[in-house]
């Protein structure tokens, strides 16, 4: 398809606009020495355009998108109805208090609702994303030990299964990465974790389920490791689905946490808008939060500042309006519903492991939890079709491709997260074209390096996109 450049012809315009009648004040220097370059199109391009582009798009409202450690789930549209309302988007974060008290009621709720769900004392909206809420939860376990004037303590214990943004956060809050292997069982190998704790470990960094959709059952084991050790624990909740309303990282002995809203919490993401990372905390991490924090007084709500709050990450109160959708489906759910939803969505990911397993093999077997982890590495060294192909073939059948190539520890990965929105006929439609994808790569074998054949964009040179990105459309006039 055309860029919205290669649709400009000079002169046309969407608005008749009078002659300018105001003077020109800025002196000759300062002035823009060439037009800008603007497409100029009639507002029927650019509606063309846009409608062209947004057909060509895939996201959750078009199908199927199981795209494992992101939850990419239906997002409920009260929670954009809600967040629209004037009383919230109306406001300016410098505005009296007085006059914003519904805006900090809904922050307050929302700290009490989510430190209810994640077993936590306090929560900082301000993290705008997932990794940022880590960055902001190491900033707290530095600040801790800081405080105590523990300075030996800068190793941060990560497993080998951990999202990449983990050792990225540690590092750049300062912190040496030491790598923690995973067990057989797809868990944290208990005698390397206690090999590696010690006087100079800050914390733990560690998802449960981890990332290969597995339930830790060792973790009160492994907490209280860490926690002997004199480090804390940092419980990465990207992927709360699984056990939101069901089990607390609070309970299982993490002393600091993030959410991603904009994963479990149905806001829209992967392009969809901001999101909102939240960074959690038990009491005695509380002081070190980042921002202005919102208290109740006698007359009405307050926001206060800490002195040993470990500074702001972000302006004002974060990506505020994100709070509000995901309140919004915290209070829809309900405490039940809540809880609810975990369940289906592991029950969901059940299903479709159990109807796909006599042909794809499982990275782990077991009960999975809202995600699980196919290993394509026998079927490649048979067929030459890799993970890789199957998820460029699935595009031909009009579904979005599971995550592949992660976590790194299964060499051909597909991640499959069916996410507790999509009903049992979806499923069984999904499991169908797997099946059939797995029968044309025993039977075409290498022709799916072909696949896809019906999308607008077959097979971009993905090293190249991201070593030299093309974000600039190179005029050709002057
Ligand atoms: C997505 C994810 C993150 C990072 O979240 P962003 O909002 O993309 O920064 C961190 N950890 C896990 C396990 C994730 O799945």
């Amino acid at each position: 398809m055309k860029l919205i450049f290669e649709r400009s012809k000079r002169g046309r315009g969407c608005s008749i606009l009078p002659e300018c009648d105001v003077p020109v004040v800025l002196p000759e220097g300062d002035r823009r020495e060439r037009e800008l370059h603007l497409p100029q199109v009639s507002e029927t391009d650019v509606s063309r355009h846009y409608t062209e582009l947004a057909k060509q798009t895939y996201g959750v409202n078009d199908g199927f998108y199981p795209l494992g450690s992101c939850t990419m789930k239906y997002n409920p549209k009260v929670d954009e109805e809600t967040a629209a309302l004037s009383g919230f988007t109306e406001i300016h974060p410098l505005q009296p208090v007085h006059t914003v008290q519904g805006s900090l009621a809904a922050l307050a709720k929302a700290e009490e609702l989510f430190c209810e769900v994640t077993g936590m004392d306090g929560m900082s909206f301000q993290p705008a994303a997932g990794a940022h809420g880590e960055f902001t939860g190491l900033l707290l376990i530095k600040a801790y030990h800081k405080s105590r004037g523990d300075l030996k303590r800068t190793k941060i214990l990560v497993p080998d299964s951990a999202h990449g943004t983990n050792p990225a956060s540690a590092s750049m809050v300062g912190f040496t990465i030491v790598n923690i292997p995973s067990a057989p069982d797809g868990g944290v190998d208990l005698k390397a974790l206690k090999q590696a704790a010690g006087e100079d470990t800050a914390g733990l960094m560690l998802t449960n389920p981890n990332t290969v959709g597995l339930f830790d059952r060792n973790i009160l084991e492994i907490t209280k490791i860490v926690h002997e050790s004199g480090g804390l624990c940092y419980y990465d909740g990207a992927n709360l689905n699984a056990v939101m309303g069901v089990a607390r990282p609070g309970d299982m002995g993490f002393d600091v946490i993030h959410l991603n809203l904009h994963k479990t919490f149905a806001a829209p993401h992967g392009g969809g808008g901001p999101g909102s990372g939240p960074c959690g905390c038990k009491d005695f991490l509380i002081p070190f939060l980042p921002g202005p924090r919102v208290k109740q007084a006698e007359d009405g709500y307050r926001m206060s500042r800490m002195e040993t709050s470990v500074g702001d990450v972000k302006a004002f109160y974060g990506n505020f309006a994100v709070v509000v959708k995901s309140l919004t489906y915290i209070l829809m759910l309900g405490k039940e519903g809540v809880a609810e939803a975990a369940c289906n969505a592991v029950l969901n990911a059940n299903y479709m492991m159990r109807k796909l397993e006599d042909l794809y093999e499982m990275a782990y077997p077991g009960t999975c939890m809202h995600e699980f982890v196919m290993d394509l590495g026998k079927l490649k060294h048979e067929t030459g079709v890799s993970a890789l192909d199957v998820a460029k073939t699935l595009l031909d059948y009009g579904i979005h491709p599971p995550t592949m190539y992660f976590p790194l520890i299964v060499h051909e990965a597909l991640m499959v997260e069916p996410t507790e929105t999509e009903s049992r006929e979806t499923l069984d439609t999904v499991i169908a074209i797997f099946r059939e994808v797995y029968r044309r790569a025993k039977e075409e074998g290498e022709k799916l390096h072909q696949s896809p054949v019906k999308a607008p964009i077959r097979r971009p040179d993905e090293v190249q996109a991201a070593r030299k990105p093309v974000i600039r459309y190179e005029f050709t006039e002057a």
